[in-house]
């Protein structure tokens, strides 16, 4: 396998440093990534060189500016393999996405007494704004349940499906178990009864290479900063016949064709949906992002990652005293765990002081931790960067937390 980790980490500046006085192991990957130092330039250069507003200047430099977003919007597409670039929107982030989606699908398409199924593993990101929707439509929200091991009761989406289901939406991979959900099989489903479904993407596009169209997901967001991209920058993918039809969720400039105080029409996709002057320089940031991933290979680094998930599962559990959360066998690089009678909180402390980052606590999924009845767990998540040594010093921190507080 091509995958030079060494080389690879020197990509990025970031991971060279020390926090109290140890190197820095940084697993909370699934909150942010680190940057490569070609996206960290792409945005200096920007910045330094090329910045202008897009889409509106006949100047040089706009006309640079303008291409160069819409290149990124390219690379957006073939990174997913959309069918074209008009399904490409450029949003603020997987959460930006979902709240526009919501708004505007629910103009449309949701009246009382509809029903919109999400599962118990989402995101409060893929939870709240369809909550939100459901009391202003009077609509209803209905929730696929888990296992304790972590893997979605299909036959409960079988009894849940009725001719009141108007959207389903799921996370394609969890952000506080790793399960990877079998989301071809519910959009099959969903599509039987011509139901279109929304994927969470957040956690899965920097893991698993996404192919939209051959998942046939109608809907799909993701965040570029949990992809080595800069924040303020995401997507929501829809499929053309969708973007069509739904109304615009923001309104302003380049979202416009005519304005008259009587009356206005809207612009062409991908435009309708990106009002105001977007973050262009993110956009362009996350195609510098997209590259490098692309450059690496999408499967050289899920299988680098999931060799790190499988070490580390293996040596957490050995420890004896370490309750895994997520054992599903389809699992992406998160490590959900709990030292027995220790809080969460109090092992990410001790970590924190041994230079090694994670995240303790619900991970914005609290109804994940209601599930298991635990007020939160620690979150170690593997990103390309990690390697097996870092593994090594994660499993002696938590010997050492056991010692402390054990
Ligand atoms: N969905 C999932 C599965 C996530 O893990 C996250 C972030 O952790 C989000 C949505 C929200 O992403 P953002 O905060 O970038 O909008």
């Amino acid at each position: 396998m091509n995958f030079n980790i060494d080389q690879i980490r020197k990509d990025f500046p970031i991971l060279s440093q020390q926090v109290y006085n140890r190197p820095l192991v940084y697993f909370d990957n699934g909150a942010t990534t680190q940057k490569p130092q070609c996206v960290i330039n792409c945005i200096n250069d920007y910045h330094t060189q090329h910045n202008s507003s897009i889409h509106r200047g006949v100047h040089y430099l706009s006309e640079k500016a303008t291409e160069d977003y819409e290149n990124a919007r390219k690379t957006v597409q073939h990174f997913i393999n959309a069918a074209s670039s008009n399904e490409i929107i450029f949003t603020p982030g997987t959460t930006s996405s979902i709240n526009g989606l919501a708004f505007s699908f629910g103009e449309r398409y949701i009246r009382e007494g509809d029903e919109i199924i999400v599962t118990e593993m989402e995101h409060h990101a893929n939870i709240v704004p369809w909550q939100m929707l459901c009391e202003r439509k009077k609509s209803r929200l209905r929730v696929i349940p888990f296992s304790d091991e972590g893997i979605l009761k299909l036959e409960e989406l079988d009894r849940m499906i009725n001719e009141k289901t108007r959207l389903i939406c799921v996370i394609h991979v969890s952000n506080a178990l790793g399960t990877i959900n079998p989301v071809n099989e519910i959009i099959q489903k969903a599509h039987q009864h011509n139901i279109p479904v929304l994927v969470d993407g957040a956690q899965s596009v920097q893991h698993t290479s996404v192919d939209v169209q051959q998942m046939d997901c109608d809907f799909f967001a993701f965040s570029g900063h949990k992809i080595y991209a800069p924040t303020g920058i995401g997507i929501l993918y829809g499929k053309e016949k969708w973007l069509d039809e739904l109304p615009p969720f923001q309104g302003g400039g380049d979202m416009v064709d005519v304005v008259t105080f009587e009356k206005t029409t809207y612009n062409s996709l991908p435009f309708k949906f990106e009002a105001g002057t977007p973050n262009y320089i993110g956009a362009i940031g996350l195609a510098s992002a997209l590259d490098y991933v692309t450059s690496l290979g999408v499967e050289n680094i899920a299988q680098h990652e999931l060799t790190l998930l499988h070490q580390g599962t293996e040596k957490l559990l050995n420890l004896g005293y370490v309750k895994l959360f997520g054992t599903a066998p389809h699992k992406s690089s998160i490590l959900s765990f709990i030292v027995n009678g220790v809080h969460p909180y109090d092992t990410g402390m001790v970590l924190d002081k041994m230079g090694i980052a994670v995240r303790t606590g619900t991970h914005c999924a609290q109804p994940v931790m209601q599930h298991y009845g635990i007020e939160g767990t620690v979150r170690a998540s593997v990103a390309l960067y990690n390697n097996a040594l870092e593994i090594d010093a994660l499993v002696e921190g938590v010997k050492k937390v056991k010692t402390m507080f054990g």
